[in-house]
């Protein structure tokens, strides 16, 4: 067959290469124009063993100096009252890797299966023939295959201009994205707090997210909002950060980007007839914590595993993809788009209480999930009660979550676009407002 990568994302270069390696004639199309531009000048934490195992190689040979452990975490409430720390044993400290030896490692890796590349060409739009996509359009010519893998991040231009009839969602809605800017500043003083890496929920009491991470010669500084930020409010809140944290520096090292985080439940259908989107073009990340890599390398993987057992791209066989993702690994994501929603939805005073009380612990945000059951719940009930509407509001995030994920493991056994409207419906229905 021959397979069309949409944009150079992480999921697309995993499903080309494992399908190039299959056999098929592959080719990733990306509007960058040179690999060394792929990626962002920052550091991401993801699995490094699945990135390992996926290809082909052993954590060892990570390249020296691509990457770091993470220091101790603080979560800091939205009155910066409470402070929750995360203290990691040598055994769990997470790891983090700058984005471009990862991307280039995914690179080398496709190119090595037989994956070609066309660099400098934006995609504008799929190619259709009735309900069959059939390849891409860029800006001066046409791309014809078999199947189109959309690996082109959460504006795919592919995506975004499907037709409305094939069901798939095409515009993420407010609260669906974090829209951020990240920057490495230079240190001004050598000072290493014991919990270098604060996270800022409602960051100045406005929906978002924001951090500072003091490395040793560097401070790491992301801006998450729900709505989208510019030169002047970075500036703004970068100056704010400076002078509670006076020894942050004037001058760039190295990002200094903006980008989109998606911090919404994934599309619950992903596919149509030759075509599959991965990664942040399905919305697959970690809602409460926005990490997307590893399930972008899962997509991929799955994508491939299953296009290559059946031997076509079928609307029949691409479902089979999308009903594997959703019941292994979105059916959790569900459960925390629901909390994520709950806490955008209320007041930055409602959260500074479900935090200063405990109810939302450290784990719940940072996506762990693993205080938002509701036996877990049950204990923090004492104290939620002081004020229910808060605490109610947060219980019926986790319960629309909790149905959201049972929808989520059971879709439509066809592909049958009645069914599917159905289904999907249920599913939009569950999700909690964001004024
Ligand atoms: C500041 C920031 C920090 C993050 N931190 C983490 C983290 O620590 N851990 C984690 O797991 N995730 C993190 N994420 C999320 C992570 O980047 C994504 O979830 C992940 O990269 C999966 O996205 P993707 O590969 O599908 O798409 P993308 O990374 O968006 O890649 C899409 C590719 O498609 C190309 N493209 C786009 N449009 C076109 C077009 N029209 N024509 C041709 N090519 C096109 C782009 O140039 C790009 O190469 C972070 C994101 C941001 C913005």
């Amino acid at each position: 067959m021959k397979i069309i990568v949409a944009g150079a994302g992480h999921g697309g270069l995993v499903a080309g290469a494992l399908l190039s390696k299959n056999g098929h004639d592959v080719t990733v199309i990306e509007k960058s124009d040179d690999v060394k531009d792929l990626g962002y000048e920052w550091e991401d934490r993801f699995d490094f063993d699945l990135l390992a195992e996926t290809i082909g190689v052993s954590t060892d040979d990570f390249p020296t100096g691509a990457w770091q452990y993470r220091g101790d975490s603080v979560f800091v409430s939205p009155s910066k009252n409470t402070f929750v720390k995360i203290k990691f044993s040598d055994e769990n400290r997470q790891k983090i890797m700058w984005r471009k030896p990862l991307i280039a490692m995914l690179v080398d890796f496709a190119e090595k299966s037989g994956v070609k590349f066309v660099f400098g060409k934006t995609i504008v739009a799929p190619l259709l023939a009735g309900p069959r996509v059939v390849g891409v359009e860029t800006e001066e010519e046409k791309f014809f295959c078999d199947l189109v893998v959309d690996a082109a991040g959460v504006f795919s231009p592919v995506r975004t201009n499907l037709p409305e009839e094939l069901l798939i969602e095409r515009s993420p809605k407010r609260g669906d994205l974090f829209y951020v800017y990240r920057a490495y500043f230079d240190k001004k003083e050598d000072v290493r707090p014991e919990e270098p890496f604060e996270v800022y929920l409602y960051h100045e009491k406005e929906q978002g997210l924001s951090w500072l991470y003091t490395d040793e010669k560097t401070v790491d500084i992301l801006i998450g909002r729900i709505d989208p930020i510019d030169d002047k409010k970075v500036a703004f809140e970068t100056e704010r950060f400076r002078k509670s944290h006076p020894w942050t520096g004037e001058n760039i090292v190295c990002g200094g980007k903006y980008g989109y985080i998606p911090v919404r439940r994934p599309l619950p259908l992903m596919i149509a007839d030759g075509y599959a989107a991965v990664g942040d073009a399905a919305f697959t990340t970690t809602p409460m914590n926005g990490m997307g890599i590893d399930l972008a390398i899962r997509g991929g993987r799955l994508l491939a595993e299953t296009v290559n057992a059946h031997g076509d791209a079928s609307v029949r066989t691409l479902w089979e993809y999308n009903k594997a993702f959703l019941i292994q690994y979105a059916g959790d994501a569900g459960k925390n788009a629901g909390l994520k929603s709950a806490l955008l939805a209320m007041p930055p005073e409602g959260v500074d209480f479900l935090f200063d009380e405990g109810v939302i612990q450290s784990s719940d945000l940072a996506g762990g999930g693993k205080n938002t059951d509701f036996a877990a719940l049950m204990k923090k009930f004492v104290h939620g009660m002081k004020k229910p509407k808060y605490f109610f509001a947060v219980l019926k995030g986790l319960i629309n979550g909790a149905k959201a994920t049972k929808l989520y493991k059971k879709p439509p056994k066809a592909y049958d676009l009645i069914l599917l409207h159905r289904w999907q419906r249920r599913i939009a229905d569950l999700d909690i407002r964001i004024r």
